[in-house]
């Protein structure tokens, strides 16, 4: 007797589950997979956007609990999220300071580090684009610190003057 590898019970003669168990498992991935998705393109519109991330956050957390996609994933797909939108960002080939200043308030706001940004090399991408950016500008580059070491910080945002007033914009669904 063997027993099943979701309920635990037993399964019956040669049997690892319950076809209804692995059903009920499979619906439930299913659900997951979903989230993951929701979640990512929750990101997507967050970073392109100019809101606080503090809603990005509730939302994440409901879709989380609502799909059951587990936390520990969270930082992963922050990761993945953030990849997304710098690929985005740079279908026209150029990171405009707005874009580059959001990918830097993201990644300070969920406290992302330059090695779990640059595992795929979108790190490395926006660092030399906006290198490529200021020379365009006729600006000197004062970061050129890629490929130091460890976590040095090579992906600084401009030094963007300060906007007064928290401007709010209405995104459709
Ligand atoms: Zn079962």
């Amino acid at each position: 007797m063997g027993n099943c590898k979701y309920c635990g019970k037993p399964a019956g003669f040669l049997r690892g589950k319950h076809a209804e168990c692995e059903e009920k498992h499979q619906q439930r991935e299913r659900v997951i997979q979903g989230g993951r998705q929701r979640i990512a393109l929750e990101i997507l519109r967050a970073i392109k956007g100019s809101e606080s991330f503090d809603s990005l956050e509730k939302t994440i957390t409901e879709i989380e609990q609502s799909s059951f996609v587990p936390p520990t994933e969270r930082k992963a797909l922050l990761a993945k999220g953030w990849e997304n939108s710098v690929e985005q960002f740079l279908e026209d080939g150029i990171l405009d300071t707005t874009e580059e200043k959001r990918l830097t308030e993201f990644k300070e706001r969920f406290a992302l580090s330059q090695s779990e940004l640059d595992r795929n090399g979108a790190l490395t991408k926006t660092a030399k684009a906006a290198v490529l950016r200021d020379v365009l500008n006729g600006v000197i580059p004062q970061r050129m610190s890629i490929g130091g070491n460890g976590d040095r910080t090579i992906f600084q945002g401009p030094k963007a003057k300060k906007s007064g007033k928290n401007r709010r914009t209405k995104f459709s669904t």
